[in-house]
């Protein structure tokens, strides 16, 4: 049976590098391609990282009820789009999707047999750090992201799975004991 995996991580635990290593080696596994309202970084590209969404196309999606999940988060939206899900479950594709994890939780209610994961940083301040080297927000953000980092980690006590991202080769192989278990 194909499996829909939810990881999540705490922002700039480097769970998108750890994705993209183990999708490298395990092209038979699918990444889900989420909305969001936020506004494009560089080398970043539309339907590739995301579909990049205006609020009210964004409102429009939510009215018409074509979101499994949706979240805010760190004052942008984003969502999983339900037919985006539904076509790659029944095209026979491993998906996974790469949410935050009030909507990894919100995915679980509605489908039980997903599996969660969530990527841990080995510390808190050591996800300071990272979050500070991408250079890609500013201050307001980088600190409006550090407040959400303790919910998620409250959040992750329903995970599923744990992994801790010491190096991206041994969360990469946790995942593949994870993926091959399940
Ligand atoms: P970023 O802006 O760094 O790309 O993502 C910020 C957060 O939004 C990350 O925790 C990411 O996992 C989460 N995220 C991305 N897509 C979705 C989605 O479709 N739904 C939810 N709930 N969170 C998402």
């Amino acid at each position: 049976m194909k499996k829909l995996y939810v990881i999540s991580g705490s922002s700039g635990v480097g769970k998108g590098t750890v994705i993209k290593e183990f999708l490298k080696k395990h092209p038979e596994f699918k990444l889900s391609v989420s909305c969001t309202t936020r506004n494009k970084r560089e080398g970043e590209i539309h339907g590739v990282n995301y579909f990049y969404l205006t609020v009210e196309e964004f409102d429009s999606c939510i009215k018409n009820d074509e979101f499994l999940e949706w979240a805010e988060f760190s004052g942008n939206r984003y969502g999983t789009k339900k037919d985006f899900v539904k076509k790659c479950l029944d095209n026979g594709e491993n998906l996974i999707l790469e949410i935050d994890t009030k909507g990894a939780l919100n995915v679980k209610s509605l489908m039980p047999e997903a599996v969660l994961i969530f990527i841990e940083p080995p510390s808190i301040k050591d996800l300071e750090t990272r979050l500070r080297g991408r250079h890609t927000e500013d201050e307001e953000s980088i600190r409006k992201r550090l407040a959400s980092i303790k919910a998620e980690i409250k959040n992750s006590e329903k995970f599923d799975y744990k992994i801790m991202n010491d190096t991206v080769e041994n969360a990469v192989k946790s995942l593949e004991t994870i993926m091959t278990a399940e």
